[in-house]
């Protein structure tokens, strides 16, 4: 899976993205991040790609051209001329982002990922390439490059190969619509405190049943608003 991410800040994501999974997942070709720096395709020698807002107001703006010629640069490099990929512009605009976003965006070949900064980016150029606004969430950051970097870590982490285990992504947080029941590892006993008896009892339907009702408290107390859509969409009584 190929993922292409325009930036003025190329290194900050092929640096931060080469380490842990990711980069193991570069390294064995099972990803590739190309990023493509805006800032070569500015129009002048001085390598600006902002400029004041119309209308006045505090700030500048990510001119059109620049961007419109570095997308440009990625299809046509790439062959991607007939299947044009999918284009997200990470805003505090869009969709905010989820696990079912990233197993969606998990079986695309090749994703464009669009990072703003300053104001953001001139509406003329996001109506002509962009298909997808995505948020990492109800904040404003300083630019789109961290959104970009965790949505090629969450998607990643769901293409075949790249978790050791392909058990590692299923029995997870948000995988059935439930946060992950408590886990446990060596010491038995940590300061006085124990591993709950259970785990150690070897007895897989008890564990599985332990597991399951501490999914179901978790999320209940974390986050009620995801427990009750669970309830509703298996039929459950609270
Ligand atoms: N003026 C914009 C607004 O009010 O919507 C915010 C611009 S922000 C300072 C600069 C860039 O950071 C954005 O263009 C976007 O790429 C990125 N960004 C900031 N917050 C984000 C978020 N919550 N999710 C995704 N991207 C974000």
């Amino acid at each position: 899976m190929n993922f292409y991410i325009m930036t003025l800040f190329p290194e900050m994501v092929s640096n931060g993205l080469a380490e842990s999974i990711t980069g193991r997942a570069i390294n064995n070709n099972l990803i590739s991040v190309n990023t493509v720096n805006i800032r070569d395709f500015a129009g002048n020698k001085y390598g600006h790609v902002d400029d004041y807002t119309y209308g006045g107001g505090a700030g500048m703006l990510m001119q059109a051209e620049p961007v419109y010629k570095a997308y440009h640069s990625i299809i046509e490099n790439n062959n991607l001329t007939e299947k044009k990929p999918r284009v997200i512009y990470m805003t505090p605009q869009g969709t905010p982002f989820n696990q079912a976003m990233a197993e969606g965006l998990s079986k695309e070949e090749d994703i464009i990922l669009l990072c703003g900064h300053y104001e953001g980016i001139d509406e003329r150029v996001l109506e002509m390439i962009v298909t997808d606004n995505v948020s990492i969430g109800d904040f404003v950051l300083t630019g789109g490059e961290l959104p970009a970097m965790m949505i090629v870590d969450a998607v990643s982490r769901l293409v075949p190969g790249v978790l050791g285990g392909e058990d590692s992504a299923v029995y997870e947080s948000f995988y059935d619509g439930l946060l992950e029941y408590p886990q446990y590892t060596r010491p038995e006993i940590f300061m006085g405190k124990e591993v709950p008896a259970v785990l150690l009892s070897g007895h897989h339907k008890n564990i599985e049943k332990w597991r399951y009702e501490q999914s179901l408290l978790r999320t209940k107390e974390r986050r009620p608003d995801l427990y009750e859509k669970y309830l509703k969409n298996h039929n459950l009584k609270k």
